[in-house]
């Protein structure tokens, strides 16, 4: 699995719990952080007399590091691109495909295609789809790589759900790495606020959950979007 987040703490927010269950399962899970999010989400840590933006990065890389430990998370990479906005160059795209191939995931999960309240978040999906695509082709020749085969792709719900017309694709049952999740999440001191939220959002979609599959162990869940159609030989 590779996880791709635009800022230190999305990944978090919206799937720590279902990394923190494939890893437990025995999953091999590789997160990309693209960046620390210090101009766009480290509000509270601007307040703080005499802050730089060194010594907010350093809290973040702080804050995520530990956050990643409590969920199990080995293989983090860290671009420390500059947010508000995050651009991407072709540099970017060839830096990202040759990470894809060496991966070689059977998921990606990144942010969903539109997200009312964060262009960066906006821009980090069409750069993971961008990339996702070209690492399969076979005529994106870069040295030393393996072309990938067609891998499934997710998006982390966004904030605002409705205004970001966001449709869930696939719920996962985060039951068993609940906890994980909520200490992962009081890592991040300077978005303490979203702490609740996301506690809220676990419990609303372990609620659907259940309703849907009838399966009444799950008590929490997280919901992703699916990019591409389930594809099997029966109807499930
Ligand atoms: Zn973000």
């Amino acid at each position: 699995m590779l996880v791709v987040s635009a800022h230190a703490a999305d990944y978090v927010w919206r799937a720590g719990g279902t990394i923190a269950k494939y890893i437990k399962n025995g999953a091999e899970v590789k997160v990309i952080v693209l960046s620390y999010g210090i101009r766009g989400e480290s509000n509270d840590l601007w307040k703080a007399e005499g802050a730089t933006a060194e010594s907010v990065k350093s809290v973040r890389a702080g804050e995520t590091n530990a956050a990643a430990k409590i969920l199990g998370i080995t293989g983090m990479e860290f671009w420390d691109m500059e947010d508000y906005p995050i651009v991407f160059t072709r540099e970017h795209d060839e830096r990202m495909v040759r990470a894809i191939r060496a991966v070689q995931p059977d998921i990606i999960i990144t942010h969903d295609s539109f997200d009312v309240l964060n262009p960066d978040h906006n821009q980090t999906h069409d750069f993971v789809y961008r990339c996702s695509i070209m690492s399969n082709s076979a005529g994106v020749r870069l040295e030393g790589t393996k072309t990938t085969k067609q891998m499934r792709l997710f998006g982390f719900e966004p904030h605002q759900t409705e205004l970001s017309r966001y449709v869930p694709g696939s719920f996962i049952d985060i039951t068993e790495s609940y906890e994980q999740k909520v200490d992962a999440m009081k890592c991040f001191k300077a978005q303490s606020h979203l702490i609740e939220y996301y506690t809220q959002r676990a419990f609303l979609r372990g609620n659907h959950a259940r309703r849907i599959s009838g399966n009444n162990t799950y008590k929490y869940a997280e919901s992703f979007a699916n990019f591409f159609p389930v594809v099997g030989g029966e109807l499930y």
